[in-house]
């Protein structure tokens, strides 16, 4: 038997894998030259058209059909040339991932040939066969029409030979089944009230832009070693399997050198990213061994979410190149850190001012405070629900645990700003600090720009973090569309925006200068909402108690989280700013619910299959060459001696017995659970059912199971264990 237990997938293959040559040209040579982009609309767009275009790029005036048309016809004729055949609406429906169907541009031609079209019509408008896709009750299967419609915001690209056009994804009667639909609306949204309030400061803002840059964790592993765990293949994470000795303790991965085999990876997904026009930018080792990262510079938030739904299946492939597998999940091994998806997070004007950078005129540094606090008070208004955007059966095996934020929505914001805002709280009058005069607030804000010299205080336990000219939402999970989390937080902020809005104009009838009016409404949020505030350590048990006391939402159960989407306070934030309707937002509960008995039902039938049919009848196995043994020493050695030669083997032997007996009780428990919770007719009870009584069986198995694993002979143990999943050599 060689040292490796597994096929590891041959070393040929490996190596050849590894001698991927990069391409001859430079970056800017290759980069998006599978985007429809502005170079392309120039060359292939007659002016009219390609003005038009442009607008609505820009600005989302709406597309005529004639200007479609003459899209559609340049949008071919550069496919063409690349050697696409096909096209598709490619969206984002509430399964996680992005559908595709494609079509070839083949018509006929009416005289028994085919000719090669693409119209108008089939670029802005297609009906998919939509009756599998997670609808939430909206869209009944006698009534299965749902509509993909496209987003000429995002532009269109080309994978392989089909030309994918970027869509959102509508039932009949209008109701969105997809990620991208609210996430546009919100984005409207938060440019409406962002651009009211700029205009306090300066009248030429006309757009304000939500930007995002995310952060992408993932692991890697060996492909034969992942074909031979069917809990990776079938859940997306190890459900058994005892600790490596060594893992992260030494802390000799993050930021380390990267291993060949994986350079030579990453140097590939990088230049398919980059041809598609995704600007990846950062790579690095991350905390866990086999644990990496991907960060593009950040765009507006539209695009970078396609951009990263996009990356989440190049990466998938392009891992397959290299005999690895990707895994995307938060949690693939117990014990070591887990993986998730920084939102880097901030409002931009069309005049170029980042709305949360701190400025350096006092106009600017009061704007820079009037949008931080606004922020702060949308989360503190809304934390239950942002800690729902980003809540699944797969992320809260992160939250929670010492690794990650905890499952509470706090907003860390360094010692600096934190002064900066007390001081402002406890400036005494409002009405005689002048703004541009020598006092008052102009000497707390002068603290400000010192945040770039000094802002080193980073506080990785926090969920929700300034980190100098944005805020780094780090609770969203490594295999989730961001668009959940980012309609949520731009719906919240353009909520409070008009709710600002409101409060400084009343302000202003009365008589109160602008400036003044904005300051004296600022000083006020701060005293409502600075209890989001906790610059502390996240994961003590004080923080918990303390965030109870200060009504923070700290359950931890994520089909409770779940009830969050149809509450009163959500219903009247989306509604209000139509983003999503009652009706959305309660098919939306029911996708989750759904989602998340499923992933828990697909866990336990894999779990109770491996502790089965793999774990027990190889632990019998070895307890049968144990037993053989005894049986073989009482023969030859007279009792004293055979007692001396067998005295661990019987040890041993009891103990496996004791647990393959707890094995097999709990598996047919967790059966016997899941049979009563697969009864129940409402989702929500039926996820609250799955939560509360089968998924608490997992790891009592599970530890078992992993103690089998210490004792059983290493060579008859059919699973990969973690120090051969975890370290590419
Ligand atoms: P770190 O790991 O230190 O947090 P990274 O460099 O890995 O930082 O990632 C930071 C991400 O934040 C990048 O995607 C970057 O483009 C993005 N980013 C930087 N400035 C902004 C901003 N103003 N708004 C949104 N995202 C930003
Ligand atoms: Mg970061």
């Amino acid at each position: 038997m060689s040292l490796l237990r597994f096929n590891v997938i041959d070393e040929a293959i490996k190596r050849k894998a590894c001698n991927v040559t990069p391409p001859a040209e430079r970056p800017a040579d290759y980069f998006g030259m599978y985007v429809f982009n502005n170079e392309k609309m120039l060359k292939y767009l007659p002016k009219k058209c390609y003005e038009a275009l442009s607008e609505t790029m820009r600005n989302g005036t709406p597309l005529d059909y004639e200007t479609a048309e003459c899209v559609a016809s340049g949008m071919k004729q550069w496919a063409s040339e690349m050697g696409a055949t096909h096209y598709t609406h490619w969206f984002q429906p509430l399964t996680g991932g992005t559908a595709e169907k494609h079509d070839s541009f083949i018509e006929p031609d009416g005289k028994g040939g085919v000719i090669e079209e693409f119209s108008g019509k089939l670029l802005i408008q297609q009906e998919p066969d939509a009756s599998s896709f997670p609808s939430g009750g909206i869209r009944n299967t006698f009534e299965a029409r749902g509509y993909t419609a496209w987003d000429p915001t995002s532009p269109a690209f080309i994978v392989d030979d089909t030309l994918c056009i970027p869509t959102i994804f509508i039932s009949y009667t209008g109701e969105a089944l997809d990620y991208k639909a609210p996430l546009l609306k919100s984005l409207d949204a938060v440019n409406k009230a962002a651009v009211k309030v700029c205009r306090y400061f300066d009248h030429n803002v006309s757009k304000v832009y939500s930007y995002l840059g995310w952060e992408q964790e993932y692991f890697l592993v060996d492909e034969g070693l992942w074909a031979a765990r069917p809990d990776l293949m079938l859940t997306g994470r190890t459900l058994m399997g005892h600790e490596s000795a060594k893992n992260q303790q030494l802390e000799d991965h993050y930021f380390g050198a990267i291993p060949t085999r994986v350079a030579a990876f990453m140097k590939d997904l990088e230049y398919e990213c980059l041809k598609l026009g995704i600007p990846v930018k950062t790579r690095h080792n991350e905390v866990a061994p086999n644990q990496f990262e991907l960060a593009p510079v950040y765009e507006e938030a539209n695009l970078a979410n396609d951009h990263n739904v996009l990356l989440m299946s190049v990466i998938r492939r392009v891992a397959r190149r290299h005999c690895f597998r990707v895994l995307l999940h938060e949690k693939p091994f117990k014990g070591i850190n887990g993986s998730g998806k920084h939102n880097n997070w901030s409002l931009g004007t069309d005049t170029g001012v980042n709305l949360l950078s701190p400025g350096k005129s006092d106009d600017e540094k009061l704007q820079f405070i009037t949008f931080l606090v606004n922020v702060m008070k949308a989360v503190r208004k809304h934390n239950g629900l942002l800690k729902t955007s980003i809540a699944s059966a797969t992320n809260a095996h992160r939250l929670g645990a010492n690794e990650a934020p905890p499952a509470i929505i706090s907003i860390f914001l360094g010692s600096q700003i934190s002064e900066v805002l007390s001081k402002i709280e406890s400036s005494e009058n409002g009405d005689t600090i002048s703004m541009d005069g020598k006092h008052g607030i102009k000497l707390s804000i002068a603290h400000i720009p010192e945040l770039f010299i000094d802002n080193t205080d980073r506080n990785r336990t926090s969920p929700f973090a300034f980190t100098g000219n944005r805020f780094e939402f780090r609770a969203v999970g490594s295999m989730a569309n961001c668009a959940n989390a980012m309609t949520v937080l731009n719906s919240a902020v353009a909520e409070q925006l008009a709710v600002f809005a409101a409060d400084v104009d009343t302000l202003i009838m009365q008589g109160v200068a602008a400036r003044e009016a904005i300051f004296r409404t600022v000083r006020e949020y701060i005293k409502q909402c600075k209890d989001i505030v906790f610059d502390g350590n996240g994961y003590s048990d004080e923080w918990k108690e303390e965030a109870g006391r200060r009504g923070l939402d700290c359950e931890t159960s994520v089909p409770k989280m779940i009830s969050r989407i149809t509450d009163g306070p959500t219903e009247e934030l989306f509604g209000k700013l139509g983003v999503m309707s009652p009706t959305e937002l309660h098919a939306r509960a029911e996708v989750e619910w759904e989602t998340y008995t499923k992933k828990i039902q697909i866990e336990a039938r894999v779990l109770g299959d491996l502790a089965i049919n793999h774990v027990i009848p190889v632990a019998s196995r070895y307890q049968e060459t144990l037993l053989s043994k005894i049986e073989k020493a009482a023969k030859l050695f007279p009792e004293g001696e055979s007692d001396k030669i067998t005295r661990h083997d019987r040890a041993i032997v009891l103990d496996i017995s004791g647990h393959i007996d707890a094995i097999y009780d709990l598996t047919e428990k967790m059966v016997e659970e899941r049979k009563k919770a697969n009864a129940i007719e409402s989702e929500k009870e039926k996820a609250i059912a799955y939560h509360d009584n089968v998924a608490g069986l997992f790891d009592q198995i599970r530890y078992h199971i992993d103690k089998l694993e210490l004792s059983v002979d290493n060579e008859i143990w059919p699973l990969p264990k973690y120090r051969e999943l975890l370290f590419i050599r």
